[in-house]
């Protein structure tokens, strides 16, 4: 068999020199510069693989001279060799042939653990995408309760420039008295307030803050009107929808940063708080769960319902109550509060002791 390989020897540049090898059953004959030749038996060669993965053959031996090694990098070259070996080089070819087989598998596997290791956070990455508004979600439900009310707070600081609050009224007082027979025993540690604002609204601040308007009491026809209102909007903290719906509008950052307590930007990036929108979900948890607030603080529950139909009659006008718009009061709903109300039997309640005639003139 006759091929050139790269040869490394002495009297031969450090880089080598590309030489005709010819190798036949008994030895191994170089043609070196000059028209020399050396010529070998092949029990003398000593085989071993290298290079970059593995994937060179080298002949090396040692003479008078030195060291002598032969590089053999032609894989056609290297099958032809070992599928009819010299049969002195045999068993040496054939441990060559295994050795590259198992750095070939290893180095498969190594190749396909590191695209993995590239690709997986790509997947991920794609995934949480995909399925944001789902994971921002959980994520949200996973948000200490300490967090949130520090969120809470932030986002306060940030929104009440905007708004003109009302301080020192029988109203205040009403919402005060209200909210906390609403929220005994709960683990926000809540505080209400009311805002000049003629549009019939309330709205809820992860945390704990209820920001009622006083469009909202000038609206409401009685204390139980606005006991359903606020009963309803404390849910919205309770069972965390509007942290929830805060974490997707913002997404899996902002999420992420409610939990691992980075709150820096996000109480900026909350504008429009009380133009968050909730789930159909949503509303009908904070509608029973608010019905169930209402039941334990023993206030008459009737309300609740009649003041989403006050607010159904003002949507006749051209502009829709700003409470509607975040949380649509549709017949159906009015009619399923009225079934449940009727379906949980027996109601104790305690009227609310609050002069609401002179609660509505103290805003006036
Ligand atoms: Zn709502």
């Amino acid at each position: 068999m006759n091929f050139t390989a790269l040869v490394h020897g002495p009297g031969l540049p450090t880089t080598g020199a590309r030489l005709p090898v010819q190798l036949d059953s008994y030895q191994l004959q170089l043609g070196l510069p000059e028209g020399r030749r050396l010529s070998l038996p092949l029990g003398e060669l000593q085989l071993s693989v290298g290079g970059f993965n593995d994937s060179v053959w080298r002949f090396e031996w040692q003479d008078g001279q030195g060291r002598w090694s032969l590089a053999l990098e032609d894989a056609a070259l290297q099958q032809q060799l070992a599928a009819q070996p010299p049969a002195a080089l045999a068993t040496a070819i054939a441990g060559l042939r295994g050795h590259q087989r198992r750095h070939r598998a290893v180095w498969r596997l190594s190749v396909g653990a590191m695209l993995l290791w590239f690709l997986l956070p790509a997947l991920l990455l794609g995934l949480l995408l995909w399925n944001a508004s789902a994971l921002t979600s959980r994520l949200a439900g996973l948000v200490p309760v300490a967090q949130e009310q520090k969120l809470g707070e932030a986002i306060w600081k940030a929104q009440q420039r905007q708004l003109r609050l009302i301080e020192n009224t029988e109203a205040n007082r009403a919402v005060q008295t209200i909210g906390e027979r609403l929220t005994a025993g709960s683990r926000y540690h809540y505080r209400w307030f009311l805002a000049r604002d003629n549009s019939i609204n309330a709205f809820a601040i992860p945390g704990g803050v209820v920001v009622v308007h006083s469009g909202l009491i000038a609206a409401a026809g009685s204390a139980e009107e606005l006991a359903g209102v606020l009963a309803h909007e404390v849910q919205h903290v309770e069972q965390r929808h509007s942290l929830r719906a805060m974490a997707q509008s913002l997404g899996i950052s902002a999420g992420l940063g409610m939990i691992f307590g980075d709150l820096s930007g996000i109480a900026q990036m909350v504008t429009g708080l009380s133009q968050l929108s909730y789930s159909r979900e949503a509303e009908r948890e904070a509608d029973l769960e608010g019905l169930k607030a209402l039941r334990a603080a023993r206030i008459n529950p009737a309300g609740m319902p009649s003041m989403f139909e006050t607010l159904q009659r003002e949507a006749g006008d051209l502009q829709p109550p700003a409470l509607l718009s975040s949380h649509p009061a549709t017949q159906e709903r009015i009619a399923s509060l009225r079934a449940a109300i009727a379906a949980s039997g027996d109601w104790p309640s305690e009227p609310l002791e609050l002069d609401w005639p002179a609660v509505q003139a103290s805003l006036r």
